[in-house]
């Protein structure tokens, strides 16, 4: 679910600014992360998650096969940007310092607190549509839900599950071969 995949050659898009100094280097969350140097207002735009904007269905064939992607989902989920930018870096928490927002078919990472310099930037990823995937959560913060999946999406994959396990009580036993 999370990174390091298929890098992509992105169609360059304007970015609005740079002033922000972000690196990366390794996290206790997930291999790297994202860093901030400087300190970050509430409120200020952090980075924008820039990269290749496709359909969701180009995307779900381009990944077919692989269990990493950088998939942002725009509006309606139809559009997703396939993330090529040091945003893609930004690791999930459950008690994040930022969050996403969406203007104008542009994302942008906003800082939900003040951040001091030397902190990992993170935002929850809510993340859906996952199949199979487990995406386990491993953020160490208190209130950590132990999933990246959104709080919706999980009570959808308890539904399936349910759903599914009842048709699997259904199913004729197979006879005895006795
Ligand atoms: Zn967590």
């Amino acid at each position: 679910m999370r990174p390091y995949g298929k890098f992509y050659i992105p169609t360059p898009r304007i970015r609005l600014f740079t002033r922000m100094a972000l690196m990366i280097r390794s996290s206790a969350i997930h291999a790297a992360g994202c860093y901030t140097t400087s300190a970050i207002r509430k409120g200020s735009r952090v980075a924008e998650y820039t990269g290749h904007l496709m359909t969701k269905a180009e995307a779900d064939k381009l990944y077919e096969h692989s269990p990493v992607t950088y998939l942002f989902g725009l509006g309606d989920g139809s559009m997703v940007i396939d993330g090529h930018s040091m945003t893609m870096f930004v690791n999930h928490s459950c008690d994040a310092n930022c969050e996403t927002e969406e203007i104008d078919g542009h994302v942008y990472v906003v800082a939900t607190r003040n951040i001091q310099p030397g902190e990992e930037i993170t935002y929850d990823y809510c993340l859906y549509d996952g199949g199979e995937e487990e995406a386990n959560c491993n953020c160490g913060s208190k209130g950590c839900r132990l999933t990246m999946y959104s709080p919706k999406e999980v009570k959808n994959r308890k539904k399936k599950a349910r759903l599914n396990g009842k048709k699997l009580a259904q199913r004729p036993k197979p006879a005895s071969n006795r």
